[in-house]
């Protein structure tokens, strides 16, 4: 039986939640202040901004962050899913000392761009490969190509997709997105998105989509959703793109490898760059030769960091020494055990809490039913999920206030016990709210 209770109710302990927040944070709160002097907002990342203000970390350490405050956490934000190698994990440090060690600008091409070239190639299943700063300008690169490569001009995004700053469709298009001409598909709806990219095949280029929505829920794609894509775009000549900036952790291939589905490209990010800046585009040689500059009317592709040494010598450290593809297989399983736990707790309580995901990257959702896209997400009663993000921060752990959870290497037993421990209990202090 659902329990008859006063909507006010929840305002009114989220208010008691956000006062203990800030008062156990005097230097965080002064920092704030601070920072809004010289960055709108204190903040140049919004993803990091939650209100009040967010917590201003002073070091990271492993799995543990300490804000200025003094405060500890275990982070399960995981730099979402940038920060896989836990911080300063030695043989990343060795990495950006030894390349530091040899030259950090040389304005010239050298050895390091071709060792990890040849390692993101072939573990990947790419057959060309070309490197960026960001996994913003990964897809911008590709959608270019793809448009180039068709001669068409549309681009169709899912809706709730995110593919960068300027590729924003998480709440309807972003003012501040490139202006590309969109169909938008429907994440998860087989008929609907085949009928849109058959009506629209004159116009379309492109089918971009994360094979698992990452922020927008870490919501997995079906399998009958990826085969009507890559049936449709092969047939229509359409390029398909999957975004595995975050999801080529869930495979030791990416999670294109579990599915039945190669996409003409894939474009790379976050943690492949083993700390620092980076991002990639690759994949079919016919599409990426457009950029081969000894040919005439090559496409151009510029960017000054697209080589910087401490990039390629840490991503090959990265994906060759640390995370490789057993650690890769084993991360994953430690998350599905985790995803698995979790949910089987909120079941024995009856609370309608739920972690969705694949692996090591799951997102918890203050809400009962079934999850198949970013529409059912937005479901959730927003104040609950700052109710559990302001619950967790006061007992030490470091979740996205969104619920989104990246593990790191080096999360394990104990700190999955902190938090089933830490939830359970925020279901018994807000029982009535879930
Ligand atoms: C983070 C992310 C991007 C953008 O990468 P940046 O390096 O932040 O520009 C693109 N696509 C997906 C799926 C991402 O998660």
């Amino acid at each position: 039986m659902i329990p008859v209770i006063d909507p006010a109710e929840l305002d009114r302990l989220l208010s008691a939640a956000v006062a203990n927040f800030v008062a156990r944070r005097p230097k965080t709160a002064a920092m704030h202040e601070r920072a809004k002097a010289v960055m709108p907002g204190g903040n140049t990342r919004t993803v990091l901004f939650s209100q009040p203000f967010p917590i201003r970390v002073a070091k990271a350490e492993g799995c543990r962050l300490t804000d200025v405050d003094g405060h500890e956490y275990v982070d399960y934000v995981g730099e979402y899913s940038a920060g896989i190698y836990g911080h300063s994990h030695p043989k990343i440090t060795a990495a950006v000392q030894s390349a530091t060690g040899q030259g950090l600008n040389m304005g010239a091409q050298h050895e390091q761009e071709v060792t990890f070239a040849e390692a993101v190639t072939s573990r990947f299943a790419l057959e060309r490969v070309r490197f960026t700063n960001s996994g913003t300008e990964a897809n911008m690169m590709a959608l270019a190509a793809a448009r180039n490569f068709t001669g068409k001009p549309a681009i169709m995004p899912m809706e709730g997709g995110y593919h960068g700053g300027t590729l924003y469709f998480t709440h309807g298009a972003s003012p501040v997105n490139a202006p590309f001409e969109c169909v938008m598909g429907k994440y998860n709806d087989v008929e609907a998105t085949r009928k849109l990219i058959t009506d629209n095949a004159q116009r379309l280029a492109v089918v971009i989509l994360e094979p698992m929505l990452g922020g927008g829920g870490c919501i997995p794609a079906s399998m009958e959703f990826l085969g009507m894509l890559s049936e449709e775009c092969g047939k229509l000549g359409i390029v398909l793109i999957f975004d595995e900036v975050m999801t080529s952790r869930l495979h030791p291939g990416g999670l294109a490898a579990k599915t039945d589905v190669t996409p003409d490209l894939k474009t790379l990010g976050k943690y492949i760059g083993g700390g620092m800046s980076f991002g990639a585009f690759g994949g079919r040689a016919e599409i990426m030769d457009q950029f081969d500059p000894s040919r005439p009317k090559a496409l151009p592709h510029a960017g000054t960091f697209n080589n910087n040494t401490l990039t390629m010598m840490a991503g090959y450290v990265g994906i060759t020494e640390v995370f490789t593809p057993e650690a890769c297989v084993a991360l994953n399983e430690r998350g599905e055990a985790l995803k698995a736990r979790l949910n089987t707790m909120f079941m024995k309580h009856q609370a309608r809490m739920q972690v969705t995901g694949v692996g090591s990257l799951l997102t918890l959702h203050p809400i009962g039913g079934n999850i198949r896209s970013a529409e059912d997400a937005a479901k959730a009663d927003g104040r609950l999920k700052r109710l559990i993000y302001f619950h967790l921060l006061d007992e030490g752990i470091y979740l996205a206030e969104r619920g989104f959870m990246a593990l790191s290497l080096i999360l394990a037993g104990q700190e999955f016990d902190a938090l089933e421990a830490s939830l359970a209990r925020f279901i018994a202090k807000y029982r009535a709210f879930v």
